[in-house]
């Protein structure tokens, strides 16, 4: 038979991965907890028009990597590529503006996207990320922000680089399209296919080019902040003294676009230094626009998403052990074995993690495997031990031994210190 293996650019979580999955689950919930976000989980799929609408037909999301299809009754669904417009949808649809004029959300979720994988990109990944609408104040935008920074550096993420933009208002952005359009239009010729096509559509796109010849000639030209308006001058620079008061530092990235049509005003990307080409650990930023856009009451929101991927390759792989069993039952002949499973369920019952052998190894073998999962104590039962009622405990790390009638072991354990 032939073997059927995973779909490119997909992977599995193996036994000996899923604890790092699962502690960096951990610190998120206790850090969303802290900053008082609550999590909101939405479908796998929703309907296409919800990501065109919301994210832009323009983005190489919406234009080329969405796994969509038209369902046996005809409607047009896609597998959710981000979770802003997902949220933003749930918002509106249960009225949660309505309930509390803000809203503070955090979700992890999976994701799908069909990009060329590598390392550190792939079609399925794994977002954790946070909504916050009702404020259009510079204070919610600081809190998001220090919330991000908090979180990497509790999970021992270092050489971190918070980049740091403003692209305006809607006023602003049209200005600097134009800025940008009259400044690269003699440039036109030099430009690649892909920045020619966004000229017209999109040109603030082609900020995001990675072609060297086309950064440079970008380098000569307009910055957002000479289309920013007063009020998006203010804004700006109040988060920044913000950021400055909490002691949160960060580098000016005035071009600074991000992908995603629905930015307003602040835009931010915190990279690292322990990863390759796909340095982009989170980014995020104001969407004041995209409640309204998606069929809601206007109301500002500001957020990011954060790939969990990259940071777990970013944070290396560490030796901690992801055993949590305490004790392990040795067990010696036929005769033991009820005896054995007993056991095994008793301290189970009592929150003891215990494990023993299904494979009817010889004792030798067993010791082994009690050593390899890392527990601290072995029980031993054998017809001997199962006649006169008692088990041996043998404390691993100490080599101690000590007779403990059957009876009394549960108790015994829970009183062991572990
Ligand atoms: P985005 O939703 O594109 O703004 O991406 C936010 C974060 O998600 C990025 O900074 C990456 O850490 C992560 N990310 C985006 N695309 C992928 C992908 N294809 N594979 C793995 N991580 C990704």
């Amino acid at each position: 038979m032939t073997f059927i293996r995973t779909i490119k650019g997909t992977q599995d979580i193996l036994p000996g991965q899923s604890h790092r999955w699962q502690a960096l689950e951990t610190t998120i919930r206790n850090i969303m907890d802290r900053y008082g976000y609550k999590e909101i989980r939405t479908p796998v799929f929703e309907r296409t028009e919800l990501f065109a609408r919301g994210i832009g037909e323009e983005t190489d999301i919406v234009s080329k990597e969405m796994y969509s299809w038209t369902d046996q009754g005809g409607e047009n669904l896609t597998l959710k590529p981000e979770l802003t417009a997902p949220v933003v949808r749930s918002f509106i649809q249960h009225n949660l503006g309505g309930q509390s004029p803000i809203n503070k959300l955090y979700y992890i979720d999976a994701l799908f996207r069909r990009e060329r994988p590598q390392k550190g990109r792939y079609r399925q990944f794994h977002q954790f990320g946070i909504e916050a609408f009702g404020s259009e104040h510079p204070e919610i935008d600081a809190e998001v922000i220090a919330l991000a920074m908090a979180l990497f550096s509790n999970i021992g993420l270092t050489g971190l680089t918070l980049k740091l933009n403003s692209i305006g208002s809607p006023e602003c952005r049209r200005n600097y399209r134009n800025a940008i359009r009259d400044f690269l239009t003699p440039h036109f010729d030099e430009l690649s296919e892909t920045s020619r096509n966004r000229f017209e559509k999109n040109p603030l796109r082609i900020l995001d080019t990675k072609i060297p010849h086309e950064i440079e000639i970008l380098n000569d030209g307009p910055n957002v902040s000479d289309s920013w308006t007063e009020e998006d001058k203010t804004h700006f620079n109040e988060v920044c003294a913000l950021l400055d008061a909490m002691g949160i530092q960060y580098e000016l990235a005035l071009r600074l676009v991000r992908g995603l049509d629905y930015y307003t005003r602040t835009t931010f990307e915190i990279t690292s230094t322990a990863l390759g080409a796909q340095d982009a650990i989170c980014g995020g930023g104001r969407y004041d626009g995209l409640v309204e856009t998606l069929g809601g009451k206007p109301t500002p929101g500001i957020g990011f998403a954060a790939g969990m991927e990259r940071i777990l390759l970013a944070l290396g792989e560490e030796s901690s052990s992801s055993s949590t069993n305490q004790v392990y039952i040795v067990g010696l002949g036929d005769a033991v074995r009820p005896t054995v499973l007993e056991l095994a369920e008793n301290l189970r019952r009592n929150n003891v993690a215990t494990e023993f052998d299904t494979l009817r190894r010889s004792m030798k073998a067993q010791m082994r495997e009690a050593n390899k999962a890392g527990v601290k104590y072995a029980i031993l039962i054998g017809d001997q031990e199962l006649a006169s009622g008692q088990a041996e405990v043998k404390d691993l790390s100490t080599g101690d031994q000590q007779k403990i009638a059957l009876d009394a072991l549960v108790a015994h354990i829970n009183s062991l210190p572990f």
